[in-house]
């Protein structure tokens, strides 16, 4: 597998797929034609239908800059891939190049017939059996596991990683108004924080602080801000929020930044054998990765062993098997939002249940619930797959109520 670095990625929002994948694939075309004199992309899929919503076109044009260029919504020609993007370069009005770029999700791109460098296997395992074998076999933890097999300068990656997400909530928690867009949702992480009071009961607060955080982040996304990809954008409130809360409950430091990369190997997992993309998997595959995510964080950091770690990202998982992607409008708000609240509370959830049901061994191995999560995302029917033409999209019906 490649390393973690390759799921956490800095960028701003409001969707990994279809504003951070398009904007690098603009960055690779144009460092690899400096000297073209036209661009032409055309958009496929989801990045066609709910492109507008997502801002891909705005970033595509904000990174092309004064390059004379121009973007196609093609709303009708089915690509393999749901976020596919085609460049055709030209030089003084001849066609020198055609690129075809698929924005995989967290805001990774494939180029055809191109590897990247970043794309250099560091782990020898290929899913989370052949890694708890390992670990067992060695008698070390998740996170020697890590540490043996990860790239050099992994922690101070993680370091910066921190520092983004822990800005974005602090950045969120401040603002007030409505968020960019037609739909007019009103920013809530700021007044769900105002209403933290030290005498309410403890599972209470502890509900409205995480909802506080993950709000913060997710509305900081939702208007274009810097965040993480955890794994994506539109998931990008669930681990942040975590991290925010457990600091703040005293976990040190180093327990945090130790945390954040076995959550980060989960996701890694995931993105490996199956996918991180709404586009092509539904919600199960953002939100749900996120929250078995962030379970692997919440049980590592309460020092749960390699079994319990293991049923509790499965347990996450598994009940947010057949969630849909339906962004109303194309814009990452409604659902988004509220679904990165929901997703961190699960997290906690599905870590205590553990302790309620054992740490035995689940019928259920992650690597199953991941590969059960893939195949039902292909058979979801497209238009639950960010294509913002069924679901909530299709059934909003704005304030006429
Ligand atoms: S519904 Fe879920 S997968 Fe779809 S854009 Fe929103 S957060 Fe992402």
């Amino acid at each position: 597998m490649l390393s973690i670095r390759r799921l956490y990625k800095i960028g701003n929002g409001p969707s990994s797929s279809h504003t951070m994948g398009p904007s690098n694939a603009t960055k690779y075309i144009i460092s690899h034609y400096a000297d073209a004199t036209y661009f032409e992309v055309t958009l496929f899929g989801s990045l066609a239908l709910t492109g507008k919503g997502h801002l891909t076109d705005v970033i595509i044009s904000k990174i092309f800059g004064d390059r004379k260029h121009k973007i196609i919504f093609d709303y009708s020609t089915i690509k393999e891939h749901p976020n596919t993007m085609v460049y055709k370069i030209y030089r003084n009005d001849i066609l020198i190049d055609e690129v075809t770029i698929v924005s995989i999700g967290g805001g990774l791109i494939s180029i055809e017939g191109v590897k990247e460098e970043d794309e250099i296997e560091v782990y020898p395992h290929k899913n989370f059996n052949e890694i708890k074998s390992y670990c067992l076999e060695n008698n070390i933890s998740l996170i020697d596991y890590i540490d043996r097999f990860e790239r050099d300068g992994i922690r101070d990656y993680i370091e910066e990683i921190y520092k983004v997400m822990i800005d974005s909530i602090e950045r969120g928690l401040k603002k007030e108004g409505v968020l960019p867009g037609k739909l007019r949702v009103s920013r809530k992480a700021k007044e769900i924080y105002s209403r933290v009071i030290p005498e309410e009961r403890s599972s209470r607060r502890e509900k409205r602080l995480i909802s506080a955080f993950a709000f913060a982040s997710a509305e900081e996304n939702a208007s274009g801000g810097e965040v993480v990809t955890a794994p994506t954008c539109g998931s990008c409130g669930i681990i942040p929020s975590l991290v925010k809360y457990y600091e703040e409950q005293g976990y040190s430091h180093k327990e945090i930044i130790d945390a954040m990369m076995v959550a980060g190997l989960i996701g890694l997992i995931v993105s490996q054998n199956a996918s991180i993309s709404g586009a092509e998997c539904g919600c199960q595959a953002e939100i749900g990765t996120a929250s078995s995510m962030g379970a692997a964080f919440v049980s590592y950091l309460k020092g749960k062993n390699i079994n319990a770690i293991e049923r509790a990202a499965e347990i996450a998982m598994e009940h947010c098997l057949g969630l849909t992607c339906d962004p109303v409008d194309g814009y990452v708000q409604i659902p988004c939002i509220e679904r990165n609240a929901i997703g961190a509370l699960r997290a906690i959830e599905a870590s205590t249940l553990t302790e309620f049901i054992g740490d035995t061994i689940s019928k259920i191995s992650f690597d199953v619930v991941v590969d059960t999560m893939y195949e039902t995302g292909k058979d979801l029917n497209k238009v639950y797959r960010e294509t913002s033409i069924g679901g909530l999209a299709k059934k909003y019906i704005g304030d006429k109520r």
